[in-house]
């Protein structure tokens, strides 16, 4: 895949039509696109399927896979977002183009590490269980030949010779069904999970599979060519990071959500460091809840805490001067006196706002920056506490909250099977006492905007005249903020960018 610049283009692609590229509207990604796309192509294909993706993860823990609201959800989005679906099965090429070049590109961001890798494979792999069980018996049948499936239909005859074998060795059918039903003459390495289970007759270094358990096989093989090529593609990655155009937007991708942008707060000013105690209690993520409350018990955070935790502060509308101020009033209760924090502390603090150095904007962390990138060690309490907290001491944690314990079971599930923001979504529901949070959690502010947003019955946070700085210095450092605005429409900030202030925060 090349890529033309982003001064060229807007939306134009670049090769021309190539309808027999995409002879089916399900696709094995066994080739990558070779065509040249513009980078504003690449990075809106890439966003949009992250979007999808997480919409599958969401739904596949909300809902039975097999059901009809998780299959009407999945087929919403995927008309919404333009990816190929049910009524466009046969059709569209645009659709299926997006499709196969956004696999590709998240397939670059994700093999980047085993979770990502692992987190990337469960999402198509449920994406692809559903488009695959939306698909007639004949698109099946046509899928199976494209992706040299081609199974063998055994014959009438053979399989009335074998009725009584099929019927008693392949769970749930009777002989009516078998008579109904198509089999298939599957080689053993093809059916092995099938066999194993023994759920299909086997004769001759044959499984005879129903056509209602071929998709285990299909996926099976879909699973396998996955994994290598994404091992593959991570093996590949030292080339692609020496592209300086590529590898701050996959980097950029791997720590992405979808969501609005914090950088813009609209709340500055309107809370009063008098109101954090309570609020932290009330509707901060766990992740930030923590931090508080380790600040607030030790007098200090690490360096990996207060860049979390300033930012996150910064996002729910702390103005530079109530920064300042709630940080030196805490650091100086502990070790660190006040010209210490004057020429050390505060300096990092102000080119957290944009004010020092490359007066860059910073961007309150994402989820996904925050349970993918910088794990705490001992002696820190940044990072995500679903992710990185040993399940004991979460349970513990919950506990101490006054969670109910069917909840910390379902919380606990929940980050068994590695969901970690659905089970922040569920602390949610279970401390705002709501069923459903209505929306997708991807980042700890907006986590605290719809807890306020509930709490104060859908108003924005109440204006707090006391501490609120004065109005002049307000509207200059919203303007400030503004202007300097990441150009990428992905809503985070790169990590070249945060190196810069990194720096500053290295002090512990
Ligand atoms: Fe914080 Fe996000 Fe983890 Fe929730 S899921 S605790 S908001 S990082």
């Amino acid at each position: 895949m090349e890529f033309s610049s982003r001064a060229r283009q807007k939306h134009v692609r670049l090769a021309g039509d190539r309808r027999e590229l995409y002879p089916h509207s399900l696709q094995f990604y066994l080739e990558p696109p070779t065509e040249s796309i513009s980078l504003v192509e690449f990075e809106s294909f890439a966003i949009d399927r992250l979007k999808l993706l997480k919409v599958v993860e969401n739904l596949g823990v909300s809902y039975v896979r097999s059901g009809d609201p998780y299959k009407t959800k999945l087929e919403a989005e995927l008309r919404k977002l333009k990816f190929p679906y049910r009524a466009l099965a046969e059709g569209d090429y645009e659709a299926r183009r997006k499709d196969h070049i956004s696999h590709f590109i998240l397939r670059l961001a994700y093999c980047q590490s085993e979770d990502l890798r692992r987190w990337f494979l469960q999402q198509e792999m449920d994406l692809f269980r559903y488009r695959f069980s939306q698909l007639t018996e004949g698109l099946m049948q046509k899928f199976l030949e494209y992706a040299n499936l081609s199974f063998e239909a055994i014959s009438e005859d053979l399989k009335n010779e074998l009725a009584n074998d099929l019927c008693a060795s392949t769970p749930g059918f009777t002989p009516l069904k078998v008579k109904e039903q198509m089999f298939y003459k599957v080689g053993l390495a093809d059916a092995v999970d099938l066999f194993r289970a023994r759920r299909v007759f086997i004769k001759d270094g044959f499984a005879y599979v129903p056509f209602k358990e071929i998709d285990a096989i299909v996926l099976s093989n879909y699973r396998t060519k996955l994994s290598k090529a994404l091992a593959l593609t991570a093996r590949s990655l030292p080339s692609i990071q020496s592209d300086e155009r590529l590898q701050p937007l996959l980097n950029h991708l791997s720590h992405c959500y979808v969501g609005p942008d914090y950088s813009v707060q609209k709340n500055t000013g309107k809370i009063s460091l008098e109101q954090i105690d309570a609020l932290s209690m009330k509707s901060f993520p766990l992740c930030m809840r923590q931090l508080h409350k380790a600040l607030r018990d030790s007098h200090h955070l690490r360096h990996g805490g207060r860049m979390q935790y300033g930012l996150f502060l910064k996002g729910i509308g702390l103005t530079l001067e109530q920064a300042l101020e709630f940080w030196k009033k805490e650091f100086i209760r502990g070790k660190v006196d006040a010209d210490k924090f004057d020429k050390g502390y505060a300096y990092s603090i102000r080119h957290s706002y944009g004010k020092e150095g490359r007066r860059t904007d910073y961007t309150p962390y994402s989820c996904m920056k925050i349970i993918m990138s910088n794990p705490p060690s001992q002696g820190d309490y940044h990072g995500c506490p679903f992710r990185h907290s040993d399940p004991e001491l979460l349970k513990q944690k919950l506990q101490s909250y006054k969670i109910p314990p069917s909840g910390i079971t379902q919380i606990l599930e929940l980050v068994k099977g590695m969901h970690y923001q659905l089970a922040c979504q569920k602390y949610f529901e279970l401390t705002h006492d709501v069923d459903d949070v209505g929306f997708s959690l991807n980042h700890p502010n907006q986590y605290f905007t719809e807890s306020q947003r509930l709490l104060n019955g859908g108003r924005e946070l109440k204006k707090e005249l006391s501490n609120s700085g004065n109005p002049q210095q307000k509207n200059n450092s919203q303007e400030g903020m503004n202007s300097n605005l990441t150009p990428m429409s992905s809503n985070t900030t790169t990590d070249p960018e945060l190196e810069g202030l990194e720096e500053y925060f290295t002090e512990d």
